[in-house]
């Protein structure tokens, strides 16, 4: 007989995306006639840059000609692009340390596969969801509670009254999931956070998983890599894309840096993360293709760190936007400084997927419910600034009469 791995089965029932998809087509059932503004899902609207085609284009024309043709390259990602990220973003690192893949999303699901099912996770609440699901996935937790949250999980609460830094865990936990700036909250863990949990990680032996897919976001002189605190080589892995900061949402390309001195001590001696993370990618994966390497080239050229900046800089000018705006007519609103969400509190005594629908039935606006990223996210719905101007305006305006 064939058995499954029913850990599967303890993934809480409702998977945000389509339940919300749900709800949208019931209203629009409801009222045919409802012009939906859409600042639900986190997705850029921003086509690729000039050059990016250009790289794009001339290294598809390389595959087709038989004296430039290329077949499979190295697992861990082109030199070229691993050089040129060590040499503009990580200058204290080797080309060798980098690790470029198909997305931070894939990164971020696999790296728990290096380390036991016995270690104990530590999550920032509320938090991107694919940390605590592929832990559930693997076997690391017990089944879902009436609490909404995974027996075995230590979640680290990102809240009002912590200013939305979460506190050192208070019991031992062995990995430690942190992203900063942080999707849904929109709000980047201060140096001071950091170096807490980089202190914590250094004196109980501990992994952090560093998600910096929003560092380019980061505006408030908040750190926008965990390398910036002292002894953070030894302890984290930290994960960056290129699909926020440049669009490639679509192409697909993200890079994670495993440092050489990043040891854990386990049967008696102390291991290389590098070498197992290296010999996971050798063994599962063929690599990123060649022409989107070359594009993801392109943005370490002048008009591409431009572009980033252009394209940032913009959705930063909506986020700002949308944040005063929904101030103004009397929200309590987090975020939308150093990073593309707004972080939006719920009227007293209104749970997330109860004002999620009151704004998609009243102002016909779709956000995402706080909760959808877990406990810690309940009393708040989140706002996405990727979108186009005219969108924000109207939403705002829609507000104002809701109010
Ligand atoms: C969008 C997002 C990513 C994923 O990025 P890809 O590189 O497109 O897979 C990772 N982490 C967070 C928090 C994100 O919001």
């Amino acid at each position: 007989m064939t058995k499954l791995n029913l850990n599967y089965h303890k993934l809480s029932g409702n998977y945000l995306f389509p339940e919300i998809e749900k709800r949208v087509e019931a209203l629009k059932q409801k009222q045919p006639h409802a012009a939906l503004l859409n600042l639900g899902v986190g997705d850029v609207t921003q086509p690729l840059f000039p050059n990016v085609v250009a790289a794009l284009m001339a290294a598809s024309a390389e595959m087709g000609d038989k004296s430039t043709f290329r077949g499979y390259g190295p697992s861990e990602g082109y030199h070229f692009l691993r050089k040129a990220i060590a040499e503009h973003d990580y200058k204290d690192f080797s080309p060798d340390e980098i690790f470029i893949s198909d997305g931070a999303n894939s990164d971020l699901a696999d790296l728990q596969e290096i380390f036991s099912v016995e270690n104990r996770v530590a999550v920032i609440d509320p938090a991107y969801p694919v940390y605590v699901d592929t832990n559930v996935m693997a076997g690391r937790t017990r089944p879902l509670l009436k609490t909404g949250r995974y027996g075995g999980i230590v979640y680290l609460p990102c809240n009002e009254e912590n200013g939305f830094q979460p506190e050192l865990p208070n019991v031992h936990v062995d990995l430690i999931y942190l992203c900063s700036p942080n999707n849904p909250t929109g709000i980047a863990l201060s140096k001071e956070t950091l170096t807490k949990f980089v202190d914590y990680a250094k004196k109980n032996g501990s992994v952090i998983l560093f998600d910096a897919a929003y560092e380019a976001f980061v505006t408030s002189g908040a750190p926008r890599s965990i390398y910036e605190i002292d002894g953070a080589k030894e302890v984290a892995i930290e994960v960056r894309s290129f699909s926020k900061s440049a669009g490639f949402t679509g192409l697909r390309c993200s890079y994670t840096v495993v440092p050489h001195e990043l040891k854990v001590y386990d049967a008696g001696a102390f291991h290389s993360v590098h070498a197992l993370w290296k010999r996971r990618v050798d063994t599962k994966t063929n690599g990123v293709s060649y022409p989107i390497q070359k594009a993801a080239e392109a943005l370490y050229t002048k008009q591409g760190q431009q572009a980033i900046r252009d394209a940032v800089k913009n959705y930063a000018d909506r986020a700002k936007n949308l944040l005063n705006g929904l101030k103004s007519i009397g929200y309590t609103v987090y975020g939308g400084v150093d990073s593309p969400y707004i972080w939006c509190k719920t009227p007293p005594k209104v749970g997330s997927w109860e004002f999620f629908d009151f704004v998609l039935e009243n102002a016909h606006v779709v956000t995402l419910p706080g909760v959808g990223f877990g406990q810690g996210g309940e009393g708040y719905i989140r706002f996405s600034a990727f979108a186009d101007v005219q969108v924000i305006q109207e939403t705002i305006q829609r507000f104002r009469k809701l109010a």
